[in-house]
């Protein structure tokens, strides 16, 4: 017959693992290029290590950007997804399965939501915002309410709603004219937001609790609340973008729940929910806000298929049974209190594990972040990220271990002298 076998496909590969460089060079000419040129080829990772094609070994306290909670290759999620999908792979959204259902019942259970609530399924944080404005915009036709708000340094995703809610010029600008109706309010600001509120024509507004992009930037308690009570008031829709600081990064199992008095309409979830299996939640608190998008005005052929679910569902299990978001606050703590020792540190935010870092002024160097964060990687085998030109940033795993931060941290003081003392115009490349 004419089935394709697995000897089939092997023989369509190339022999052995190529080269670094050859991957780089195929890369350049078979993917667009958004991102630019990849900082390496990784090609495999067990909790927070990965090796690249090289053989190279990081220390990653990146995660895939707050991603992989329980870092890479978790035991658990390996066989809870292969089972899975041994079992029940794909769907569609004409069914349902165990898991998708035990995943909502779950969410909706941490997040102590209110009955009525409910749960949509998407694949990723931008997915699960364009959900939510579909909400916000079933919501302006339904009010008449014409205003959508969202916050200056603002990241909400790339598509075109989450785009539209997206504050970045350098990110908007080439595309044009967007969603409608959007006013970016500057951050922080509570007279701003009550001024933005008096004329009662807000549909809704988007917030991130802590702006991660941006340079992990919380929002003040009382900036919250107040924007609760505006709402509430007005009859416009609190969204909070957790999709960044939900699941546990922050210590909590949203970032909502630290702030007392807040709880939103709308919550999106993404990153860290599946630790790597790509999954993204729209929460709907109530059974008003639940019903905005109702039968046949959403959909998605992927979202909350059974593997990605069960991913979702086991992460969710670890976090608890591991005691994680104790873990995670008393991990954040530790690393902070390293970092703030380093001459080089100006300001730490942390956030349970989700961590800016500031750093001083290099005289004569431009942007110093990029500069440490190369250095890191190339010389010390450390992954970290930078949000600005003088801003670190770091979100490993949830389940980092006490010995990995020490070693995290004597890692990032090498890349720190090295930069300052030693390689002060270092190549970023
Ligand atoms: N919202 C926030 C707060 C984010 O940080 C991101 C991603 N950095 C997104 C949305 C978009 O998520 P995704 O890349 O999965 O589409």
């Amino acid at each position: 017959g004419a089935r394709l076998t697995s000897v089939d496909i092997a023989e369509q590969l190339p022999p052995g693992p190529p080269a670094a460089a050859e991957l780089l060079e195929r890369y350049q000419s078979s993917l667009t290029g958004v991102f630019g040129a990849p900082q390496a080829v990784l090609v495999r990772g067990s909790g927070a290590w990965v090796w690249d094609a090289e053989g190279n070994e990081y220390l990653d306290l990146l995660a895939g950007i707050a991603v992989n909670a329980l870092g890479h290759a978790h035991p658990l999620i390996s066989s809870v997804i292969s089972g899975q999908y041994a079992t029940l792979g794909h769907i569609s959204n004409l069914f349902t399965s165990p898991t998708q259902i035990a995943l909502a019942e779950k969410l909706l259970s941490v997040a102590q939501a209110p009955s009525g609530s409910s749960v949509f399924f998407a694949n990723s944080g931008s997915e699960a915002n364009e959900a939510a404005l579909k909400a916000v915009l079933r919501h302006r036709e339904t009010t008449g309410k014409r205003r959508i708000l969202a916050l200056e340094g603002s990241f909400h995703g790339r598509t075109v709603g989450a785009l539209s809610l997206t504050h970045k010029p350098a990110y908007r600008e080439p595309f044009g004219e967007l969603i409608s109706g959007v006013e970016f309010l500057p951050f922080n600001d509570l007279d701003a937001l009550e001024a933005a509120f008096a004329d009662d024509d807000v549909a809704g507004i988007f917030l991130e609790p802590i702006q991660g992009e941006a340079g992990v930037l919380a929002l003040e308690d009382s900036y919250l609340v107040r924007a609760r009570e505006l709402t509430r008031g007005s009859g416009a829709l609190l969204v909070l973008d957790e999709v960044q600081t939900g699941v546990g990064r922050t210590g909590q199992w949203f970032r909502f729940q630290a702030v007392s008095g807040v709880v939103p309409d709308l919550m999106t979830l993404a990153k860290g929910l599946g630790s790597g299996f790509p999954i993204g939640a729209l929460v709907s608190f109530g059974e008003q806000v639940s019903a905005l998008l109702g039968a046949g005005q959403h959909g998605t052929t992927f979202g909350g298929n059974p593997p990605a679910t069960a991913a979702a569902l086991a992460t969710l299990h670890a976090v608890e049974s591991g005691g994680l978001l104790a873990h995670v606050r008393t991990m954040g703590a530790h690393l902070a209190a390293g970092l703030r020792e380093l001459p080089q540190v100006a300001q730490v935010r942390q956030y349970g594990l989700h961590i800016g870092v500031d750093l001083h002024p290099l005289p004569g160097v431009e942007a110093p972040a990029k500069q440490v964060v190369n250095l890191a990687r190339q010389r010390h085998g450390l992954i970290i990220n930078a949000t600005g030109d003088t801003t670190l940033r770091l979100a490993p795993p949830l389940n980092l271990t006490p010995a990995e931060v020490d070693e995290a941290l004597s890692r990032l003081q090498a890349a720190l002298v090295g930069n300052s003392a030693h390689r002060p115009s270092a190549p970023s490349h």
